[in-house]
């Protein structure tokens, strides 16, 4: 009898966050990614149901990348019983070390603020883990290297279980994994990368599988063929010259790097003046640190990544993130969270979009329901820290900059494939993105495909 099979989606299943794929081997259990839900409530308390199998039952989780909708809820589960090896790559496991630590501090403060505030229904508010859990959790990282399509092996074998990490072109130390489980082949692409990114290697071209697991994020839309360089020089240029500044709200890992470089490139090829430049995000800031380490699966060479701190102001100290504001020129600000949805950025935020000659220059996916979102959707009222704001700032979304492959983008990399899988499994996107890529790989490429539920387990 064949052996059996099965594979659950935990997460990221109508939604771009909370990715968790549940994997039974007979009688070994396997977690692909461990991430947090993000963004609107009813999807946050998510990450306060209890996970829906004993944690202490798996054996093992396996990581696509460190962006926090994969790996944050480690510490929880780990909290809650999981003793066993976190596989990851190297870079992977190096953010991590930063964005773990960062998440346990911020949900440390919620639950601090609400207590003061006596603003929660639980009494005391509770985080959902500490920085004294994050770093158990930590411990048990251990570091898998990449594999290559052209020399194909599995990284760890456990078992019945073999998983193979391969670039996938998303951020440092991302990959897609090749997971062979008792005979069957099931590819999770991770979050796919680009081909023409600015810093990231294009993906490495997917191995045969008989499953597909596969991400939607921009699975119903294209970004635009803009050229890059003079779309954001045109918009740096445009403010400038009209006495404006300019904040670019970026993730810190992964956006606020690419803008970063395409900010200093312009102005080091003399297509932008020169003005003060800030970096006023302390995560940003380590993991553009923690970029010149991990030269290998980034396209900048040791004078590039050079450039990135050259001329650029650092402030990690709250004070001198606070002294930004008494810059009287124009000036380019580079701030998390890339959605707006919370850190330093909301300051620089409520000081500038008032002003119409201010741009607010968004660099990526927003997430509907976040602020960022609103802003680009066209709100004209903004409310940032409990006071409404009127938005008079010129707002541009540079999508186009995304870290993620737009529906073309996806469809190619998935005809790479040496053959058409048995069924894809469309996952991380809104309903409306995955449900549009589903119906592209059934009618453009005639391919089995289907958009899984929250909580659905399939055989294999
Ligand atoms: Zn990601």
């Amino acid at each position: 009898m064949a052996s059996q099979v099965s594979l659950a989606f935990f997460g990221a299943a109508g939604t771009v966050t909370g990715s968790r794929y549940l994997l039974d081997v007979e009688e070994q259990r396997v977690l692909i990614d461990c991430g947090l839900f993000q963004g609107y409530k009813h999807l946050r308390e998510r990450n306060w149901k209890p996970f829906p199998v004993d944690p202490a039952t798996i054996e093992a989780v396996f990581l696509t990348h460190a962006h926090l909708d994969h790996s944050g809820y480690l510490p929880r589960l780990v909290k809650d019983g999981f003793d066993g090896p976190v596989y990851c790559t190297r870079a992977t496991r190096d953010l991590c070390r930063i964005l773990l630590l960062d998440s346990a501090k911020l949900q440390e403060e919620e639950a601090e603020f609400r207590n003061r505030h006596n603003y929660s229904k639980h009494k005391p508010a509770l985080p959902l883990y500490t920085q004294h859990d994050a770093r158990k959790a930590l411990e048990h990282f251990e570091v898998v290297d990449f594999s290559m399509p052209e020399s194909p092996h599995p990284g760890i074998t456990m078992g019945q279980i073999e998983v193979g990490f391969y670039p996938n072109g998303h951020i440092l130390g991302s990959s897609y994994l090749d997971v062979k489980a008792a005979g069957k082949h099931i590819l999770f692409s991770g979050d796919l990368g680009r081909g023409n990114d600015l810093v990231m290697r294009a993906p490495e071209l997917p191995l045969y599988c008989d499953y597909l697991v596969v991400e939607s994020t921009y699975g119903n839309r294209l970004h635009d063929n803009r050229d890059v360089w003079e779309a954001v020089a045109e918009i740096v240029n445009d403010t400038l010259s009209g006495g404006g500044s300019l904040l670019i709200p970026s993730f810190a890992v992964g956006r606020a790097q690419a803008m970063l470089y395409l900010i200093t490139e312009l102005r080091r090829r003399g297509k932008i003046p020169y003005v003060p430049i800030f970096l006023d995000s302390p995560m940003a800031i380590s993991v553009t640190e923690l970029m010149q380490r991990h030269h290998r699966y980034h396209r900048l060479n040791k004078a590039s990544c050079q450039q990135l701190s050259r001329d650029v102001t650092f402030t990690r100290d709250v004070q001198d993130s606070i002294a930004i504001n008494n810059v009287n020129v124009p000036a380019i600000i580079l701030s998390a969270s890339g959605m707006a949805t919370g850190g330093r950025v909301l300051h620089h935020l409520q000081r500038m979009v008032g002003d119409h000659r201010n741009t607010v220059m968004f660099a990526g996916y927003q997430a509907p329901g976040t602020r960022g979102a609103r802003l680009v959707e066209g709100e004209k009222r903004i409310k940032i820290f409990n006071r409404y704001f009127d938005v008079k700032a010129r707002i541009e979304s540079l999508d186009f900059l995304s870290a993620h492959a737009d529906r073309l983008e996806l469809l190619r990399w998935v005809q790479q494939l040496p053959a058409a899988p048995k069924h894809c499994f469309v996952t991380h996107g809104e309903e409306s993105a995955s449900d549009q890529f589903r119906i592209s790989l059934s009618e453009e490429l005639g391919w089995r495909a289907s958009v899984p539920d929250m909580g659905d387990r399939v055989e294999l």
